[in-house]
């Protein structure tokens, strides 16, 4: 199963619901008037991946979910999205600050 935004191969299926929450109780210890405001991608699919976690469907991988939540952090606070992917690093971190 590839991803339906980046065409790579999907070896770790969390699904966008799953990957906020998870990003939720992490930032909303730091941050909560930001956490209320992610925003999580509905890309859900009838066919694709099982998430690992809840067992939905989906066509995305982590790296692109994570990529969306990254960005809108970036757009908030910087010094966020530096620990948002240091701390949920799906190859994020190879990418953007390499
Ligand atoms: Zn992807
Ligand atoms: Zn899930």
């Amino acid at each position: 199963m590839k991803c339906t935004l980046c065409a790579e191969t999907i070896t770790n299926p969390i699904c966008p619901d799953c990957l906020s929450q998870r990003v939720f109780s992490w930032l909303n210890e730091i941050n909560p008037v930001l956490a209320h405001k992610i925003k999580t991608l509905n890309l859900e699919t009838e066919t694709g991946d099982s998430c690992l976690f809840c067992g939905k469907k989906m066509s995305i991988c982590a790296h692109c979910s994570s990529r969306d939540i990254y960005e809108f952090l970036e757009q908030n606070n910087q010094d966020l999205a530096k620990e948002f992917a240091a701390r949920f690093d799906f190859e994020l971190r190879k990418q953007l600050f390499a």
